[in-house]
């Protein structure tokens, strides 16, 4: 098991696939991309398979995200999602996209075992998506959402940040837009993590704020009101459900108490936290040849250091070096 020191057990693994992305949304990238890791440097596919196998068979992961930077950019990534499947067990695979491409690529990745994907959608409005985005893509996304649910890759969860004078007038817009087409909508905090450092907590749409402006138009009733379990969303059934929608508040409901989660970035390095300031190589140790027991116990020792929680509101936060991109979000 992936224990840490305050009795929570990771089981759900976020495997980042690259820190490339063809979006440069202004919350997470700036407008002209970042350097990248070099390619000497990123797990090959066999690596990132091993190190999920590892993860699988010897520490009780029961769950694998695939995330980036953009995942669906990953050559490999049908190979990388049918060999996990292959897993015993096998382990609950989602990946979360941009969705640009995912209307060629979603009836493969089903095919090859994937049991859920996250689209990322911030507005549906072609000018603002530009804004945010910096790029004029919004029609691929959208594309790329429908073909996703036709691929039985359902139910297509939607992922929403807000940015203050940006998108902020579009929560109602974007929930009703879901309950249309039966996507089950998530709207996150803005969270300190972008490479330009640019996270201001007044410029931060809260939890409160976004259930606020959709209970003006819908009848918000919470979900399993007292099991918030390690799952970081709040959710409400809307107008009587059974559609729902979910609110993180990783800034203002902080979860990491009930954090089930452990990271690998697309180098081999293990974070016990989005937030960590440390991690720990497992790239080096394998290319030197490591077992699979050496490298389970440095997985082990990388998650027994988690620190209890992010300390976002604490006055000495830190944001960590690595962006969003290069974590895995
Ligand atoms: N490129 C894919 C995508 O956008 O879905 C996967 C990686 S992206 C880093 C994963 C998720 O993190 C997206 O839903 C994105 O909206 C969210 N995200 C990125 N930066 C964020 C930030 N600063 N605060 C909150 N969420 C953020
Ligand atoms: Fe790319 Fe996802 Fe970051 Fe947007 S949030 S720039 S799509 S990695």
């Amino acid at each position: 098991m992936l224990a840490d020191t305050y009795g929570r057990i990771a089981t759900d693994l976020r495997v980042s696939l690259t820190d490339r992305c063809n979006l440069r949304c202004a919350y997470c990238m700036p407008a002209e991309g970042l350097d990248w890791l070099p390619k000497p440097e990123l797990l090959t596919d066999d690596e990132v398979v091993r190190l999920i196998r590892i993860g699988v068979e010897r520490l009780g992961i029961r769950e694998i995200r695939f995330t980036g930077g953009e995942p669906l950019l990953r050559r490999g990534l049908a190979g990388i999602v049918a060999r996990t499947a292959g897993l015993r067990p096998r382990p609950e695979m989602s990946i979360t996209t941009n969705g640009i491409g995912l209307a060629r690529t979603a009836r493969a990745l089903r095919e090859a075992g994937l049991d859920r994907i996250n689209v990322s959608l911030d507005t549906l409005r072609p000018e603002a998506f530009q804004e945010l985005a910096r790029r004029d893509r919004l029609p691929e996304v959208l594309d790329g959402m429908a073909a996703a649910a036709a691929a039985g890759l359902v139910p297509v969860k939607v992922n929403s940040v807000l940015m203050r004078g940006v998108n902020d007038g579009e929560a109602r817009d974007l929930l009703r837009f879901c309950l249309a087409h039966g996507y089950e909508l998530r709207f996150i905090e803005q969270m300190p993590l972008d490479a330009q450092h640019g996270w201001r907590r007044a410029n931060m749409i809260t939890a409160e704020e976004i259930l606020a402006a959709l209970s003006e138009e819908f009848v918000l009733k919470p979900d399993e009101p007292d099991e918030r379990g390690s799952a970081p969303a709040e959710t409400f059934l809307v107008d009587g459900g059974p559609a729902r929608v979910g609110v993180i508040g990783s800034v203002t409901r902080p979860f990491c108490a009930a954090c089930d989660r452990v990271r690998l970035t697309a180098d081999g390095q293990i974070r016990n936290c989005l937030f960590a300031r440390e991690e720990s190589d497992l790239r080096g140790p394998m290319r030197a040849g490591a077992s699979d027991g050496e490298l389970a116990g440095l997985w082990r020792r990388a998650v027994a250091a988690k620190l209890p929680g992010h300390g976002i509101n604490d006055p000495t936060f830190l944001q960590p070096d690595r962006p969003m991109s290069a974590i895995g979000g």
